[in-house]
């Protein structure tokens, strides 16, 4: 009540009822006024509050508010009281610092927290120095944590011990910084517990990111990219990383948030609306965060301005933000991926409830094949290597799972990124002939229309006629192929009819022919197979892990098994975990995943 308002560049709009309104673009464009600011007209001034408290009175009129818990307004307060602060005004000084410090951290302002704590440290010759300052290196402790400046969270919680070794606070949360320590040097998580944890109730999670062992650089023509610092081994934890902010379906209050975007006419009412909100208020008060966000790709938008603050305030132009989250969004499921539809989804929010932007995954360029496979635990995104990395080499990952359809897959990535793929799979088809191409198409529609009307169940199996239709399809698809540049590239095509018919024979006492059409389908994602005796040799180097490889080997492992090959059934088995665990971040559910697919023993 009785708030001052200038507002920056307004625009004035005329309604569609023919009322005129006032259209405000960007956030940082409002300003709050206090009644003493000299330039509120005297009229605006009139009646409101008395501008010539003391210090002392303004201190005390924030701590009431901040224990009604009024934060807002305790803010104001104490920042009122420091303005009017006096070159000999010693102790309050320390204590509006620490006070608003608190108020800061209450609001989630972590570097105005940051500041106000460090602006509170006290000289040793103020009373009550080593208890004060005890606090003031807690907080800052704190919001360091926040941060995530683990390493100086350290230190401060170690200074507050040593001039107070027993207080509690700083104790506890020393121990729990130590974790994310752990976690941002090592890559040290225990997913399993993680997973075990994680609900809709829990799904902002407090952990660290693990980024060190990658890089950005620049890319060529694709721009800048992520490399690996080190070399790393396929299914190796690439990085782990926190989402910048992410909305999940269920926060995201419907009605009230839609975004129009009118610079390009694109309309958004899901959880990609309130993430706008979300980051734009995340960015107001946390300067040096918003340049981590605003360094990402926008897709070649001018911002209007380019400081990062002006009258106090973080400069955010939306536009921006958005032609940001637009580029950078990433799908996620609601809780963790637990199965094969929500592994390796779409970079985009169209598939998934929820959507959120992970900084340092934005700089990973896309390929339809790509060395790496990302999974999601809450607001954590996992990502693995799928093949062997060397020190230097860039990181690739899926942005959307491509189609069978090449010219599906271009066109997608096209529209929503604007570049064309040149990965292995993209070169080899670019190769087959038109003719080829087109008859590529036509048998791909074929399939998935045979695919939709034949349906595995679990009480019912095809008939010998059907598998033999099946059949038929898939060798005049493999004669597609016959280009010399699929060589060890991905043939898409075959995959999910591949994984049908191997279903299919899995349930008659079939099961060569169960393993022959597993490993051909492990053959069609590029992965070279040999089986000798009860050796298994597995060549990921090429290989493309989708949820039909773990199909895949653990039919060929169910096969072998009741063929009497316990040894070769138990390392087509752990193959199939490793594909698992790539895809899913954690272990569980994959069992449950196969129950009623595998009736045959
Ligand atoms: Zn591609």
């Amino acid at each position: 009540m009785g708030a001052i308002i200038a507002i920056k560049e307004p625009l004035y709009k005329v309604a569609a009822d023919g009322g005129y309104t006032i259209r405000v673009d960007h956030p940082s464009d409002i300003v709050f006024l206090h009644a003493t600011d000299t330039r509120v007209p005297s009229a605006f001034a009139l009646g409101t509050s008395d501008p010539s408290k003391h210090v002392l009175e303004w201190m005390q009129l924030g701590t009431v508010a901040f224990s009604k818990k009024d934060y807002l307004n305790a803010l104001d307060l104490y920042s009122r009281g420091i303005a009017a602060l006096q070159a000999e005004d010693t102790t309050v000084r320390y204590d509006l610092f620490r006070n608003r410090s608190v108020v800061n951290l209450m609001l989630k302002r972590w570097e105005p927290a940051q500041a106000d704590a460090e602006a509170s440290m006290v000289p040793a010759s103020e009373p009550m120095a080593k208890e004060n300052n005890t606090k003031a290196y807690f907080l800052a402790g704190r919001a360091s944590y926040e941060l995530g400046c683990y390493v100086e969270a350290e230190k401060n919680f170690a200074e507050a011990l040593k001039l107070g070794p027993d207080h509690e606070d700083s104790l506890k949360e020393r121990k729990r910084n130590e974790a994310r320590m752990r976690e941002e040097a090592f890559g040290v998580y225990d997913f399993a517990e993680i997973a075990s944890l994680v609900s809709k109730r829990n799904r902002h999670l407090d952990h660290a990111n693990f980024i060190c062992n990658t890089e950005v650089r620049a890319s060529g023509s694709r721009g800048r990219g992520l490399f690996a610092k080190k070399a790393i081994k396929a299914n190796e934890l690439v990085m782990c990383e926190k989402a910048f902010s992410v909305v999940f379906g269920s926060e995201h209050i419907k009605d009230l948030y839609t975004t129009v975007n009118l610079h390009t006419d694109r309309i958004s009412a899901g959880p990609q609306a309130s993430l706008l909100s979300t980051i734009v208020q995340k960015l107001r008060h946390n300067p040096k965060q918003a340049i981590q966000f605003l360094s990402l790709y926008d897709g070649g938008h001018t911002p209007k301005c380019t400081a990062p603050q002006v009258d106090n305030a973080t400069v955010i132009d939306v536009f921006q933000a958005q032609a940001i989250i637009e580029r950078n969004g990433f799908g996620c499921p609601e809780v963790r991926s637990s199965n094969a539809q929500t592994i390796t989804g779409a970079k985009t929010h169209s598939v998934f409830g929820a959507v959120g932007i992970w900084t340092r995954a934005s700089y990973i360029n896309h390929a339809c094949d790509g060395n790496l496979r990302r999974a999601f635990i809450g607001d954590l995104m996992i990502v693995r290597a799928s093949k062997d990395i060397a020190a230097g080499d860039e990181l690739f990952m899926q942005y959307l799972l491509p189609d069978a359809d090449n010219s599906q897959t271009m066109a997608k990535l096209k529209n929503t990124w604007g570049f064309t793929c040149d990965c292995a799979i993209c070169a080899a088809e670019a190769q087959t002939s038109p003719a080829q191409a087109r008859r590529r198409k036509q048998l791909i529609k074929e399939t998935a229309a045979f695919m939709a009307a034949h349906k595995h169940t679990a009480d019912r199996r095809p008939s010998t006629r059907v598998i033999a239709e099946a059949e038929q399809l898939l060798r005049r698809l493999q004669d597609t192929y016959d280009a010399p540049a699929f060589t060890g590239v991905p043939r898409l095509a075959l995959v999910d009819l591949g994984v049908w018919v191997s279903r299919a024979y899995g349930r008659a006492p079939t099961q060569q022919k169960t393993i022959d059409h597993a490993v051909e389908v492990l053959e069609n994602l590029a992965f070279a197979v040999a089986v000798a005796g009860d050796s298994v040799v597995i060549d990921s180097s090429k290989g493309s892990v989708e949820g039909a490889t773990v199909d895949a080997a653990v039919y060929a492992a169910r096969a072998y098994d009741s063929l009497g090959r316990a040894r070769v059934a138990e390392q087509f088995i752990l193959f199939a975990e490793d594909a698992y665990y790539l895809l899913n971040g954690e272990m569980r559910g994959l069992q449950g995943r196969y129950v009623g697919h595998l009736d045959w023993n």
